[in-house]
């Protein structure tokens, strides 16, 4: 028996040996044991029901959730030799595909999920002869997940149905609260889960406040010679973005989804052959994407959780060597998030509100960004890692308390609508027009902070809007936040990281 998996792996797939846990996958699944393998991308989840499906007696159902992924995963299948069809809306092949299923000629079969509420789907299986059912993108079945699609909902009854069939369930992306909900909405037993390490020494974190975009990009691109990605967070920002570097001299494209297809895949074809190019994109860009030579990854903005920062910076370096990931973010992006909470349902909340905690711990630490990443995939990493901006240069961190007290009572003191300039003005002694007119001179928060004090109210700020003590309003004008309550009382301490190279730069800059 094993013999054989090895020599189908060979044969069929052409790798010598198995990667990290896919054997011990595959071991349960053809043990017919119901698993959930979380990997990270790039780990090699395909192969961990791709082989199964070749070796065993009777089809694989896979259900994938995006039908362009689906067709990439079929055309690859079928150039290995693999019997493979897909049946979707798209798929007009349907009646040729079915008669190859119940005759027995199908190794895989690609299906959507709302596949499975089909009652003709679950007649139709039931002719067939089914030998598993791998149910890809294994997230979406839970609300705690960043990508919760309803659909996924379906498939239980459906694999209640065919409780002899073995299930495997994948994903790249599930923190301890998503993989025990994916276990219980999938009906797998909890000594089912396989976790393979997350670890990616090679590449190196650095996250920074947005301080300069343009400057900051600027250096990163200097000191990368490779091709590289730069992820912003909107179209129009994709398209500015890539207009200004390219000035510079480096081959630069964007890719986005409002650009023609034609465009973007011709893009996506000179970034892979290309040795020095780099892809301004949206997130869209890089799923199924097989580069190996990614040098480095930039975030312009925040990314979505600490589960997409980690897929998409993981496109760096998955040839093994030395790889740059660098995370720029602002306070204002952690206010937007916020406020888009408050348009999703009330169920999901919860695990929004945690996302972009988790995202802020990542960004605030001044200990090792390695260390915070695999702490969330619940791994129990050394504390130092030796790769990271701040293992490599240890960042002098101070308590900051008083200053955000200070700055909190000054917002609330001015009524809670000014931005953070008139704030400072207020709390550094100013006498501008808008201060007399407002009597802001009399207040007893007005000179209070010092020439020293002063350079540290913009990353307080910045750190008090992470942690949701400050918000803003529509017109960027600062309000206490729910938080605030303890820095005000002083029940809360706030310290913060100051990182040499900001330190040494001395510059100042007011947009927060
Ligand atoms: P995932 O779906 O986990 O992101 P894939 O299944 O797309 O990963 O596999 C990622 C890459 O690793 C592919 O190029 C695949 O051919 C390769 N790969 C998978 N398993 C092995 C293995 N055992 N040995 C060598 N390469 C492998
Ligand atoms: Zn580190």
């Amino acid at each position: 028996m094993r013999i054989n998996l090895f020599k189908i792996l060979h044969d069929i797939f052409g790798f010598e040996t198995f990667r990290g846990v896919q054997e011990s996958v595959i071991d349960r699944v053809m043990a017919s044991q119901r698993t959930l393998a979380v990997m990270p991308t790039g780990a090699g989840k395909s192969l961990c029901y791709q082989l199964p499906a070749v070796a065993m007696e009777g089809c694989c159902v896979v259900v994938s959730p995006l039908i362009a992924l689906m067709h990439d995963q079929l055309r690859s299948a079928r150039a290995l030799g693999i019997r493979a069809a897909s049946l979707t809306s798209v798929d007009e092949d349907w009646r040729e595909t079915q008669g190859q299923l119940l005759a027995g000629d199908l190794d895989l079969l690609y299906v959507a999920p709302e596949r499975a509420s089909n009652e003709g789907f679950r007649a139709l299986l039931e002719r067939a002869r089914i030998c598993l059912f791998a149910i890809d993108e294994a997230h979406c079945v839970s609300e705690w997940g960043h990508d919760f699609r309803p659909d996924y909902r379906l498939l239980r009854p459906l694999l209640d149905r065919f409780p002899q069939v073995p299930r495997l369930a994948l994903t790249a992306t599930a923190d301890a609260h998503t993989r025990q909900d994916i276990l219980a909405q999938l009906g797998i037993p909890d000594d089912g889960l396989i976790i393979s390490g997350f670890d990616r020494p090679n590449i190196r974190y650095v996250v920074e406040p947005r301080d300069g975009p343009g400057r900051q990009i600027g250096d990163i691109l200097a000191s990368n010679p490779g091709p590289g990605i730069i992820y912003t967070q909107t179209r129009a920002a994709t398209e500015k973005l890539a207009a200004s570097l390219g000035a510079k001299g480096r081959p630069v494209l964007p890719y986005h989804a409002g650009l023609a297809p034609e465009v973007r895949a011709r893009n996506q074809a000179a970034f892979i052959t290309s040795e020095d190019m780099v892809m301004v994109a949206t997130v869209a860009f890089g799923m199924g994407i097989d580069k190996p030579d990614v040098r480095f990854v930039v975030h312009a903005g925040l990314p979505k959780s600490i589960e997409s920062y980690y897929q998409e910076s993981g496109r760096a370096g998955r040839d093994g060597s030395p790889a740059v990931a660098t995370l720029l973010w602002g306070a204002e992006d952690f206010v937007r998030a916020r406020q888009r909470i408050t348009e999703v349902e009330q169920a999901r909340q919860q695990g929004e509100r945690a996302r972009i905690a988790a995202l802020g711990a990542l960004v605030e630490t001044a200990g090792c960004r390695r260390a915070v990443l695999l702490r969330h995939f619940g791994e129990d990493p050394p504390q130092i890692c030796g790769n990271c901006d701040n293992c490599l240069s240890p960042p002098a961190s101070i308590d900051a308390t008083t200053t955000a007290q200070k700055l909190l009572s000054a917002v609330y003191r001015t009524g809670q609508s000014f931005g953070l300039t008139h704030i400072e003005a207020v709390l550094t002694g100013k006498s501008n027009d808008k201060i007399i007119q407002r009597h802001h001179d009399k207040l007893t928060v007005y000179g209070i902070v010092g020439h020293d004090e002063a350079a540290m109210l913009k990353p307080v700020s910045r750190a008090l809007l992470v942690r949701d003590a400050l918000q803003t309003n529509e017109h960027g004008g600062l309000m206490l936040g729910p938080q605030a309550r303890g820095y005000l009382r002083g029940e809360e301490a706030i310290a913060l990281v100051l990182p040499p190279t900001r330190a040494k730069r001395g510059r100042r800059n007011n947009d927060i």
